[in-house]
């Protein structure tokens, strides 16, 4: 490591404290997508009081409150524009034994707001920026897990946000306007012996809110005078089931549903089933394919039981393809601080999905795996167990980074931005393309007689 990158890595060594204390608070104030007020709050106010500019997210006249927030570094001279992201929001997870009001950081993204902080107070230092050129952004993003779909939608309809996930919300906004590459460091845990582990990218995914309809009667005395929604949802999860031998290995398919229960008693035939579940895959063209399968399985059961079914979808998250190049340069970052045998950067994709998919979708983008954690990611024994590892390497890396992107004229980064090949030419372009996903159908109408028309698709 040379002089210069040994400076920078000190400029946030001096703030180790303070940086590692902001990690403890977070993880003690843990609130889910689009809730994450009080995150927010500590640190508009740590930022503040560096003396960042913010432009707030709960501050803009044009859209509704939502947390987050970012500034922008100027290093005076041209060059491209990196943003940096760190994630606010924690999980639905109440199973956790240090849950706060039902909700747990069994993602880690409070290490990511911590190491965003940590890059604020290092980039405030004397001589942070020497040699650099072009600006980069700084931004706290809310809502990258796609959960409480129903809450969200609320949220949608009373025109407070049009996208479920944080990142997607703000380029709808316009915060990724002008901006040329991405760059995001995720806490896991990977055990003793790997501190930094990159993918090709990440599945896609599209979230689904389907809703059975029966009639109610008594359970005992007159189930013939009952549809039973309960069963037909069973059914139409026997049939998604028998459809996975359909996929293809490429598309990386998923289906998890999970059953939101009825508003219901034992002695009466539920009326209303409703489930919640994801279609992810490794490209659009795929999500689109199979989840055309799911809804006419999950049509075919309502009209095999005389129920009805309604039919949510709503875009989730693009199927995230880094850029090769640029993932070659954090991995030289990555080797630089802790060795190449504790680095590993397979050509390989993984096949959870992140917001962070939106943004590749429309330039360079980033994401790896920063060790630090223990326990399985979104479970109950998840724990962050070495923060000087989830919080300081990843301040470090991306320090490693920025100086590598952004110093001798932003050679690396200009040459990278050059020879990028986006998924979509805009960011208009692409959310022609997701919203092209949103359905909203009853999928079975019956007539007079009994007959019924399906309807499960769009257009
Ligand atoms: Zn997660
Ligand atoms: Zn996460």
């Amino acid at each position: 490591m040379n002089e210069r990158h040994q400076l920078i890595i000190k400029n946030a060594e001096i703030h180790r404290q303070e940086i590692l204390d902001a990690e403890r608070w977070l993880w003690r104030h843990p609130q889910t997508g689009y809730t994450e007020w009080e995150a927010n709050a500590y640190l508009i106010e740590k930022f503040e009081a560096l003396g960042y500019e913010l432009v707030r997210a709960d501050m803009d006249p044009e859209f509704g409150k939502i947390p987050g927030f970012y500034t922008d570094i100027d290093t005076g001279k041209p060059g491209p524009f990196l943003c940096i992201m760190g994630e606010l929001d924690a999980l639905d997870i109440a199973g956790h034994p240090e849950s706060v009001n039902g909700m747990t950081h069994c993602c880690g993204h409070n290490c990511q707001a911590a190491g965003m902080l940590g890059l604020a107070l290092a980039f405030k230092e004397p001589g942070a920026l020497d040699g650099l050129s072009g600006k980069i952004r700084l931004m706290l993003v809310p809502a990258e897990e796609m959960i409480q779909l129903a809450f969200r939608e609320g949220l949608r309809e009373k025109g407070v946000i049009s996208y479920f996930g944080g990142k997607p919300e703000f380029m709808h906004r316009g915060y990724f306007d002008g901006i040329d590459l991405a760059l995001m460091v995720h806490t896991e845990s990977l055990g003793k012996d790997l501190d930094f582990l990159g993918f090709s990218g990440h599945n896609g995914c599209m979230s689904k809110v389907i809703t059975y309809e029966g009639k109610s009667s008594h359970a005992g005395g007159a189930p013939h005078l009952g549809i039973n929604a309960q069963y037909a949802a069973m059914l139409g999860l026997q049939a998604c089931n028998d459809l996975r031998e359909t996929f293809l290995e490429k598309d990386f398919t998923r289906f998890h549903p999970i059953l939101k229960g009825v508003n219901c008693a034992v002695n009466i035939i539920p009326d209303e089933m409703v489930i919640e579940s994801y279609v992810r895959g490794s490209s659009l063209e795929a999500m689109v394919r199979e989840n055309m399968k799911f809804n006419r399985a999950l049509a075919g059961a309502a009209l095999a039981m005389g129920a009805r079914v309604r039919l949510s979808d709503r875009p989730g998250y693009a199927p995230e393809v880094h850029d090769m190049q640029f993932s070659a340069l954090c991995e030289e970052a990555c080797c630089e601080l802790v060795g190449k045998d504790r680095v590993s950067f397979p050509d390989t994709l993984h096949p959870a999905s992140s917001d962070f998919g939106d943004v590749c979708a429309v330039m360079p983008g980033m994401q790896f795996y920063c060790a630090g954690a223990e326990g399985a990611i979104h479970g109950t024994g998840w724990y962050i167990t070495e923060p000087e590892r989830a919080v300081m390497n990843a301040v470090r890396v991306q320090l490693l980074i920025t100086e590598k992107l952004m110093s001798n004229g932003c050679a690396a980064a200009k040459k990278i931005v050059a020879e990028h090949k986006p998924l979509f030419p805009s960011i208009a372009a692409y959310f022609e393309a997701v919203n092209r996903l949103m359905l909203d159908k009853d999928a079975v109408i019956y007539d007079e007689k009994g007959n019924a028309r399906i309807d499960f698709q769009n257009g």
